[in-house]
Order: C-alpha cells, then structure tokens, then sequence
C-alpha cells in the first residue's frame, strides 16, 4: 500500500508501537498508532471477534452462508469469519453462497473469483441464478425494460434468491460484509428518501429477524479512511473482484457515497456518528407499521397478497414490464407514511452490495 510504505519510510528506524519488533507497515487513522502488517492483522481480526462475540452474532453448531460476491468486502469477510471460526472454536458450519444475477462481462467474471474463493478458504459454494429461479436473467431483463429500473428487479430478485439459496443451505444466518461506510451511506439515503421503516432498521447488526433467515454484518464498526478491509486484502493478497456492474446507474447513491468519503477525509469520525444518528432515530407510534404475511404465489414474505417479485415477474412474463414498478412509483411519491412503510415490508427493492446496498 502506498500510503503505508510512505509512512514506513518516513518512520525510518522506528517500531511498530504493539509489538515492537517489526517495522511499521501502517498508520492506523483511528488511533494514530504506527503498526506492523502481523500487528495489522491482529488487530483487525480481533475487532472483528470481538463485534461476534460482544454482539452474539452466532451460536456454536449453527450453520452460517457467507453472501459472497466477489468483491473486496465479502472476500475478506469469508477470509476473516474462517480464520475465526478456527482460531477461537465458534463451531460454525461456513458456507459461501452467492447470486448468479446473469450479467455478462460482470458477474461471469466475479463468480470465476467466488470458485476460486471455494477452493482457497475450504468452504463449500451454492450459487443461485436468476434464470433457474425466475426464468429470466438481468441481459434479458434489461434488454426489455431497458436502464431505467433495472435495479429495482434486481434487487427484488436477489433478496429473494438470497433467501432460498440460504434455506437451499439450511443455514441459520447469512452474513454480508457490509462496512461502517456503507451504513453510513444507506442512513444518508434512507433520510433523503423519507424512508422511515428502513432507516429504523438499517443500522442494526442484526436485520430479518422476523424473516426467513436473520442477517447479520460482523463489518458494521469497519471504517478508517480508505477503509481497513482494503488495506487487509491488499497485504494478504486476498483474490477479489473490483469492476463495477455494466448496468449499475446509480447517480443518487454515486453522489451519497461521495459526500459520505468527502465528509470521511475531513473527519473520519463522521461515519461513526452518522451510524449513531441512524441508531437513535424513534419512529412515531401513529407510524403504521405492515403486517407481515406470505405471498399467495410462491409462499415468500410479504404484506401484500402477492410478495413483489412475483408482480415483477408477472409483469415480464406478460410483456407489461412496467406493472410493478408503476406501483411503487406511485409509493413513492407519496407522503403519507403508511403508504411508505407499507412498501418497505419483505418485498421491498434491495439494490447489490456491489451498488452499495446494505442488503448483499
Ligand atoms: Fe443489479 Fe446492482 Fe447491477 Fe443494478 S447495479 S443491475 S442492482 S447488480
Ligand atoms: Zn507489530
């Protein structure tokens, strides 16, 4: 890393402040100490045990999926929760699970990561693919409803093909690796968005506890300017994936992700109280809260009588791509709050990790 390298010139003879020893490698920005890579890592690693264990992320003999996509956060998180597991005996059975959207030129290539991911950390791979799930993958999605609101069927589907890969799995929970950043950005957007359910929820470390298979993200207190996940890849040498997906539009989250780094270099801490204004927002008790069902097509959550993949997906299949999607515009453009927490139940739009959001 450049700036670490930088920093280890300048600090010339000197030590790594923790052991002593070894040259400083880093500079950590959260507590200015000049550290070594070995120190790095223990660090690191133990914060991370220490979120699982202070936060009863797991219980021994649970089974857990690592949502992987192949990108920098989730391969580390797969990297990390191993290590643990046997480091200090959680008993976990770790899986890798990850979402085959069907997005040429982008995830073709990020799976090809993920199965060398399988074979280099020893956990076994499920993937779940659009086209088995649904019949239709996001190039012929796209191809029909155009750039506009790709995103919209492809998180739907995903939250989805999640779900199922992970009952698939039998798993008790599903991990997604998540930082401090991306929380931030997700509180900054759900307040710009008048988002109220989602914004009382997205900062938790725990979410669907009500839903088929609880998630949770042990990177939740992972921040540092330029993000500590990328200083571990690079030093370990970790093999991810770092091209953004072909269809990705989003110009509102580009712009949120933005100020939130700008706001980051000026003052790291930011992050930290942005996540804490999240956590103690209160919602109103006249806010009405859905009620949660089962879809009457395909059984999946949902407050509606059909869960909204299944409207998308009608819509497709009869060629009226538009169908769900007018709906949720109409949503949102209300201001009544019923209406918004209505639309924010199991069946809400859940964009990728990869496009920042917090749910994969
Ligand atoms: Fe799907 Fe993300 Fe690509 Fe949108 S940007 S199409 S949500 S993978
Ligand atoms: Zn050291």
């Amino acid at each position: 890393m450049e700036e670490g390298n930088t920093i280890a010139k300048r600090a010339g003879s000197r030590l790594c402040c923790l052991c002593n020893e070894r040259k400083p490698a880093l500079k950590r920005p959260k507590t200015l100490e000049q550290i070594c890579r070995d120190c790095f890592y223990n660090v690191f690693e133990e914060e991370i045990h220490q979120v699982i264990v202070g936060n009863h992320l797991f219980k021994a003999g649970e089974r857990v999926a690592i949502g992987a996509s192949g990108g920098k956060d989730s391969t580390v998180l797969a990297y990390v929760m191993s290590e643990l597991n046997r480091r200090h005996n959680y008993g976990l059975d770790l899986f890798l699970l990850s979402v085959d959207e069907g997005i040429t030129g982008y995830r073709d290539d990020s799976l090809e990561t993920v199965k060398r991911n399988e074979v280099q950390y020893g956990l076994p791979l499920k993937i779940v693919s659009y086209k088995d799930l649904y019949g239709w993958t996001m190039d012929e999605i796209v191809k029909v409803i155009g750039l506009k609101n790709n995103c919209t069927f492809c998180g739907v589907f995903r939250r989805q093909a999640l779900d199922r890969g992970a009952a698939y799995l039998k798993v008790d929970k599903l991990v997604t690796g998540h930082n401090a950043d991306d929380i931030a950005e997700t509180v900054l957007l759900n307040i710009l968005r008048g988002d109220v359910a989602r914004l009382s929820r997205c900062t938790s470390i725990t979410t669907g506890e009500d839903g088929p298979i609880p998630r949770c993200k042990p990177f939740k207190y992972t921040y540092e300017n330029f993000n500590q996940n990328h200083t571990y890849a690079y030093f370990k040498k970790l093999d991810y994936f770092s091209t953004e997906c072909i269809y990705s539009p989003n110009a509102y989250r580009g712009f949120a992700r933005e100020f939130i780094k700008d706001l980051e270099r000026m003052r790291p801490r930011a992050i930290v109280d942005i996540i804490k204004s999240g956590e103690n927002f209160r919602i109103s008790t006249s806010t009405k809260m859905p009620e949660q069902g089962t879809c009457e097509r395909c059984g999946y959550i949902s407050s509606q009588k059909w869960c909204k993949a299944c409207v998308l997906l009608e819509g497709l299949n009869r060629g009226l791509p538009k169908l769900g999607i007018g709906r949720s515009r109409f949503l949102e453009n209300s201001n009544d709050n019923r209406k918004e927490a209505k639309r924010n139940d199991g069946d809400r739009s859940i964009e990728s990790k990869q496009c920042g959001s917090l749910d994969f």
